[in-house]
């Protein structure tokens, strides 16, 4: 288990299990968050300030929402709309302390054009 929080604290995030892989992804709106995410199945993520003070962002096909802290600005996690058994959510690990996620393997995921990782 390990537990991160955003800049001024006010939203924490403890995820379940230290993550496998961290992705970057190159689509629209993550080039543009910087967001180093974890994925995990929703639900399982545990956290205090959400959605207190938090703000979420919709686009696209508004199947998912991008959460921010409202005080500070730094997105926490993204997380599906209408969640379904299989459901997954990504942890931004940009609010995780950097020690925690030494040696995690990075992974690049082409979300603008091909839908895939690159290293495969
Ligand atoms: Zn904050």
């Amino acid at each position: 288990m390990l537990t991160g929080a955003c800049h001024c604290g006010a939203v924490r995030i403890e995820v379940p299990t230290r993550p496998r892989a961290a992705t970057l992804c190159n689509c629209s709106l993550c080039r543009r968050l910087g967001g180093l995410w974890a994925y995990y199945q929703a639900g399982t993520v545990r956290f205090s300030g959400h959605p207190e003070h938090t703000d979420g962002y919709v686009w696209g096909d508004r199947t998912l929402r991008t959460v921010r802290c409202r005080h500070c600005g730094c997105i926490t996690h993204w997380e599906p709309l209408a969640p379904q058994d299989d459901s997954h959510m990504g942890v931004n690990l940009r609010n995780f302390d950097p020690s925690e996620l030494e040696g995690l393997r990075l992974r690049r995921f082409d979300g603008a054009m091909s839908w895939k990782y690159l290293d495969e």
